[in-house]
């Protein structure tokens, strides 16, 4: 069995109250530090405010009836204090489930009852979806609280339940004990899958998960120092690429963290430029449109000094694009999910492979297996990444058949991706399994051919899905195309590029559809299930 290591030594293991290990300041850094900046308000939470707040939040739970074990959900689009309300729960021995903030009633509901939630915290824009699914699982109303300073319909903001500002340190709730076993059992957070392959899964991640990989991430990030800088939270703080990248690892280094509420290209550039932002964790998409959108001529990121990709593949054309037009710009890509907390795999940001996903992270053991056979893949062949380490979720919530379907007998998580490693312990993905179209017994990635399109200057964008060719009894690929501004490139002009460029079996003889934009989520992931229920509404019509 080959089992492929980092190259980087282990790293000790800090297994205590994640709000412990992420308040542990190893830069020293000092009580007046900012730590938060609203990217449009400008208001500020410092150092010092930031523990103080999450304590006294943790205080006021206490007062209102929370318990160890309990869970508070989060539904919210990003906050400037988000963090805060995340912590608290953590501190106390409780849960926090992050939620979507584009979530229907119907779907609130089911992570409400899934996660076991009684206690909400929302913004007053979706304070009515939080009330009406509160409702219906049985949440009083007095245990919904707001983010911002206003109350709405006699809901209150969150703060109102802090203790007065003048309470003595020791009166605030402490971070209780889990060193040692504790942190490894105690569930810290309840995150959900994006829901990309089918209905998103409930992932319980312990303190321990938490604090493993922030430990994990830091040797990958420290060939450049320092590592405090100023980075910006523009990712979703509810997907677990911004709870621990935006949250857990900035707070740790008290860099300076400048938060967007939401993703629009203008506010972005205007924060980049406005905060001097250095650091950025990113998806596909934001980079895409970094290389692609005229608007991003007009402002001045020269402050950038390090890009992180991941959640989507990043084609190489794509990222070596990024890098030519900004060159002081160090990028990369980072690897991982949901279950495990996320990363497993990124790259360095001085050494940069183009398309890979980087080398594995210490503490971490990876397989590559062969789906069909059960074997190691044979050198340069693919296989799924299977992945054993601390960073491994707990299991699924309420799911024991989901997590043993996940996690093998000998511990390693099977990702359903499939991928390939040079002999320099490089991994690039090519695709998930459920997304691998079969064309007559060949394989096919969409992320090839997407890759391959979205290279061609005339095209803006572009997706690929499977369709079936019930003449030929086979599966064939269909591209979506979004054109570049001015382009009047034509469906054959797609077809005979592609062809150019990939081997017979890859040709789109699914066909090219011109759209005006290609459906992704917030986390930065195409939407396939849409085009499907696209192609298939026309089928049925
Ligand atoms: P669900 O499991 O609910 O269907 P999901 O797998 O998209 O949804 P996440 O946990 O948010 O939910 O995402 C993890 C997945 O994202 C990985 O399994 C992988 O397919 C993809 N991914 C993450 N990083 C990369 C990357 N750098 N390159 C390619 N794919 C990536
Ligand atoms: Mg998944």
């Amino acid at each position: 069995m080959t089992i492929y290591r980092s190259p980087f030594h282990d790293t000790k293991l800090p297994s205590t109250n994640a709000y412990t290990f992420t308040t542990s300041n190893p830069n020293n850094a000092p009580d007046s530090q900012v730590l938060l900046i609203d990217a449009l308000t400008k208001k500020r939470i410092t150092y010092g405010e930031w523990k103080r707040d999450t304590r006294r939040f943790a205080t006021g739970l206490v007062n209102n009836g929370f318990k160890r074990g309990d869970v508070v959900a989060v539904f919210s689009f990003n906050q400037y204090d988000y963090s805060i309300v995340v912590f608290a729960p953590i501190l106390l021995g409780g849960i926090v489930t992050t939620v979507n903030s584009a979530y229907t009633v119907p779907e609130l509901i089911h992570q409400l009852e899934d996660s076991g939630a009684t206690f909400i915290v929302t913004h007053p824009e979706l304070l009515a979806t939080a009330v009406e699914a509160a409702k219906k699982v049985g949440i009083p109303p007095q245990r919904i609280y707001l983010f911002g300073e206003e109350a709405v319909n006699g809901f209150k903001p969150y703060s109102s339940i802090f203790p007065p500002l003048s309470t003595p340190e020791s009166q605030l709730a402490q971070p209780v004990n889990l060193d040692g076993e504790p942190a490894a059992t105690t569930t810290a957070v309840i995150c959900y899958s994006s829901g990309t392959t089918g209905k998103s899964k409930g992932v319980e991640l312990t303190h321990l998960n938490l604090c493993s990989n922030a430990a994990q991430v830091s040797p990958t990030d420290s060939d450049m120092t320092p590592l405090q800088t100023v980075h910006l939270a523009v990712l979703p703080l509810y997907h677990i690429y911004g709870i621990q990248m935006c949250m857990n690892v900035a707070i740790f280094n008290a860099s300076t963290t400048v938060v967007l509420p939401k993703f629009n290209p203008v506010d972005f550039l205007q924060a980049i430029q406005e905060f001097k932002v250095q650091t950025m964790n990113l998806v596909p998409p934001q980079i895409l449109m970094l290389v692609k959108a005229p608007i991003v001529d007009k402002y001045d990121l020269s402050s950038v000094r390090r890009i992180t990709s991941g959640a989507a593949p990043c084609p190489p054309e794509l990222s070596v694009a990024l890098v030519q037009k900004f060159p002081h710009i160090y990028f990369r890509q980072g690897y991982g999910m949901s279950e495990l907390s996320p990363v497993s795999h990124a790259g360095l940001y001085t050494s940069p492979v183009h398309g890979s996903i980087g080398v594995v992270a210490p503490n971490c053991e990876v397989r590559l297996v062969d789906p069909e056979t059960g074997m190691d893949a044979a050198p340069g062949q693919s296989g799924e990444i299977w992945v054993r380490g601390p960073n491994v979720m707990k299991g699924y919530r309420n799911n024991p058949k989901a997590t043993a379907e996940t996690i093998d007998k000998d511990g390693f998580l099977h990702t359903g991706d499939i991928a390939t490693v040079d002999r320099h312990g490089h991994f690039f993905i090519v695709d998930r399994m459920k997304e691998l179209i079969k064309y007559k017994g060949f394989q096919v990635a969409p992320a090839e051919l997407e890759a391959v399109l979205v290279a061609n200057p005339e095209i803006g964008d572009a997706a690929v899905i499977g369709v079936e060719n019930k003449a030929e009894a086979t599966e064939v690929p269909l591209a979506f195309v979004v054109r570049a501004p001015g382009s009047t490139i034509t469906e054959q002009q797609v077809s005979d590029y592609v062809a150019s460029k990939v081997a017979n079996h890859k040709k789109l003889r699914g066909g090219v559809r011109f759209v005006e934009i290609i459906p992704k989520s917030a986390a930065g992931k195409i939407l396939r299930k849409d085009l499907r229920a696209l192609v298939a509404q026309e089928k049925a019509t």
